[in-house]
């Protein structure tokens, strides 16, 4: 066989014509033999079945039957014509119904003589068939039958031109015809024996025209691993070339305010899983090659003084860090943190943020620049161009999902050599989905928290028992605690949601009356000043109830703070109700979160609200998220492609994942390049991916 024979333009397949071509490119992409074969069905239907009409149900799904058209007749509507053609197999008569395309298909359809018909059964006085697929029994028997009939993916175009999955899989007989089925294989003679994987000629005529179930499942397996195996070899290839080339700053000692701190300032005994990320950090930064790194760890964790630690080793070694946060009180409270815990060190930091004043401002730029500042901490601010440091070794960024990559890469860019780069967040993603979304990155993760923390107890309530959740409130109030009150704020209803949020406040203020009570309200729609002012008063201990939208969701520590209300928490996913979650339960008391719903529940909403009540864990919390939702939604799917998976499914192929996975680095580890004869399938496949670009491209 010719090899570049799949690189033939589609329009040359016989049956496909410039404008079955046109459309097979706009409508399914598809502009290459290669891109055809690649086209995976969705399902199969089991066509070994043939149903008599007097079996037939009501509620059948497809049905295939044997029989003949008696006659045909056009039957005028008020909306238009049908075509409808009286259709009999002995035991029965059923009706064949078209809507539209009536002339060629009048002229086309034969009287009297046994078609296959298949399709969808709708009863009304009778059975009918709207757009049946049909083929006369003499070529039905003459062509490449297979037990299951695989269902293409399709669109409405498609279909309306004819281009139906019946032509579709005829044109996939033809190209398998063309190329006599035999396609050069793509994985080495070693993975397909250890894994006892198929050929990828036999996978692919299975996959279009299985011979039975278990060759099917068995297509199945080899084609989505290969998928898999080719996405995890290009991102630790990646991720290999990035430590080989991407040569980074070496901190390669401990110095004296890493040890100082360590051994005199620490506020407390860091956790073992703190331990154990801060040596991951420190190998990285002591390897030579750039550290780029996401942190994982669930709100309250303790992510900060790793990253401050991090921070220390790059002053010991000469250098500046920077932390960026995506809010100003995010910033603000990272920046007093950390002033406080360094306060006895000998290192300077300052604040840089939207709001910064310009004297001030310039002051941080000239000590960026002359090098006597030593942590920067802001917002986008320090990412814009002017900012300038002198030797900045390592940047952190926290809740990483709310910036973008552009904004990430400008990190890249402040010096000469690319700085180390530690990515933090409070979102966790499932273990699966990281790998694949970040793949590029290593990963660390947090996963234990600081001793003593009382696990948040979480209930569910409805809006009916208010009045018992208010007794509740004043009753935590009296004890000291501080409570906050959260309302959704979804951007399409911002004005309806804006309502909401004032209705419950005004109603608030009156079951919580002054003086005796002191409510902060914060929202997305006051200017920075006022949120800074309300916030402030409540981080205080001034105000005892925070009414507020999502602003607060990020990094707000409040440790007196011990109840989360959260209103229509229906509207909230899982992942934004335990972020919310996670701003109590962060002092010594026990705390608690209420969601609050009205009566009408969908199933999923009580999926979420169930597992909220039953578990703590942001991992766990994020596998139910996954399973609910699937990639589409979660953050950051969008830009990285996991979604343009062709034939497996990143969330129910978990497993095979692993394996690809396992198998990739295995590789890899043995031989970077891939120049060994063993995988020398490996290479050529790899290197035909990137040429065509059919690999995503990632973050960097
Ligand atoms: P996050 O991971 O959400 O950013 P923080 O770094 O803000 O968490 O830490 C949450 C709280 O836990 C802070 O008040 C911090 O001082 C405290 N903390 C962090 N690590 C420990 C620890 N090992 N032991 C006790 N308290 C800790
Ligand atoms: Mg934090």
């Amino acid at each position: 066989m010719n090899p570049n024979i799949l690189q033939t333009p589609i329009d040359y397949l016989k049956g496909v014509g410039p404008n079955r071509a046109d459309l097979l490119r706009s409508e399914l992409g598809i502009h290459t033999y290669q891109d055809f074969i690649n086209l995976f069905p969705n399902r199969y239907i089991d066509k070994t079945k043939y149903y008599k009409i007097s079996e037939l149900q009501r509620n059948n799904a497809e049905v295939q039957i044997v029989g003949k058209i008696t006659h045909i007749k056009t039957v005028e509507q008020k909306r238009g014509k049908r075509l409808v053609a009286t259709f009999t197999d002995g035991s029965g008569k059923m009706e064949l119904v078209w809507f539209r395309g009536h002339k060629w298909i009048r002229e086309s359809l034969k009287i009297n003589q046994p078609y296959v018909i298949f399709g969808k059964t709708n009863w009304y006085n009778g059975f009918s068939m709207p757009h049946p697929e049909m083929e006369l029994l003499s070529e039905h028997e003459k062509s490449l039958r297979t037990a299951m009939q695989p269902v293409y993916p399709s669109t409405e175009k498609l279909t309306n031109k004819g281009i139906t999955n019946r032509v579709i899989n005829k044109l996939m007989q033809q190209l398998f015809m063309e190329t006599k089925g035999r396609f050069a294989e793509t994985l080495s003679p070693n993975l397909l024996d250890e894994l006892k994987l198929i050929s990828k000629s036999k996978a692919l005529f299975n996959i279009h025209f299985p011979e039975n179930q278990e060759l099917l499942a068995k297509a199945q397996y080899r084609l989505k691993f290969e998928e898999l195996f080719y996405i995890q070899l290009q991102l630790i290839s990646k991720n290999l070339m990035r430590k080989q080339k991407i040569k980074g700053f070496n901190f390669d000692k401990v110095g004296t305010l890493f040890n100082t701190f360590y051994k005199n300032h620490l506020p407390f005994e860091l956790t073992n899983a703190q331990k154990r990320v801060i040596r991951e950090i420190r190998n990285d930064l002591g390897s030579n090659a750039q550290m780029n790194r996401l942190l994982q760890g669930d709100v309250g964790s303790g992510k900060t003084i790793v990253a401050l630690m991090a921070m220390l080793l790059a002053i010991d070694n000469g250098f500046q860090a920077c932390m960026v946060a995506p809010t100003e009180i995010l910033a603000q409270q990272h920046y007093n943190g950390i002033a406080e815990l360094v306060k006895t060190l000998n290192i300077r930091v300052k604040l840089l943020t939207g709001s910064s004043k310009t004297s001030e401002r310039k002051e941080i730029h000239e000590e960026l620049e002359n090098g006597k500042l030593h942590i920067l901490i802001g917002t986008h601010a320090v990412l814009e161009d002017k900012v300038r440091f002198k030797n900045l070794g390592l940047s952190i960024i926290d809740e990483q999902h709310r910036f973008g990559v552009a904004q990430r890469s400008k990190l890249w860019h402040k010096n000469k050599v690319p700085p180390h780069i530690l990515v933090m967040t409070a979102t966790p993603i499932p273990r699966t989905l990281a790998m694949s979304l970040y793949g590029d990155l290593d990963i660390s993760v947090i996963d234990e928290l600081p001793p003593g923390r009382k696990a948040i107890k979480t209930v569910h309530r409805y809006d009916t028992n208010r009045l018992k959740v208010f007794r509740f409130i004043k009753d935590e109030i009296a004890l000291g605690r501080q409570i906050y009150i959260v309302y959704p704020l979804i951007q399409e209803s911002e004005k309806l949601d804006y309502k909401d949020l004032m209705d419950g406040y005004a109603s608030i203020e009156r079951e919580f009356p002054k003086p005796e009570y002191q409510i902060s309200i914060v929202h997305g729609k006051m200017k920075p000043a006022d949120k800074d002012y309300e916030m402030d008063r409540f981080v205080k201990g001034e105000t005892q109830i925070m009414v507020a939208t999502t602003v607060i969701e990020v990094g707000v520590n409040v440790p007196n703070a011990s109840v989360m209300i959260i209103e229509s928490a229906e509207r909230f996913g899982l992942s934004q109700l335990h972020q919310l979650r996670g701003r109590v339960g962060r002092g010594a008391e026990q705390s608690y979160c209420i969601l609050m719903t009205s009566h009408k529940l969908s199933a999923d909403s009580k999926t979420r609200l169930e597992t909220m009540v039953k578990t703590n864990d942001g991992f766990e919390i994020a596998e139910v998220d996954l399973k609910l939702r699937g990639p589409g939604d979660i953050m950051g799917t969008q830009q990285s492609g996991v979604l343009n998976l062709k034939i497996a499914d990143i969330v129910k192929d978990n497993e095979i994942l692993k394996t690809a996975r396992y198998y990739a680095l295995k590789i890899l580890k043995n031989d970077p390049s891939l120049t060994l004869e063993k995988n020398k399938h490996i290479r050529y496949t790899y290197q035909q991916l990137i040429k065509h670009k059919n690999i995503w491209n990632y973050i960097s």
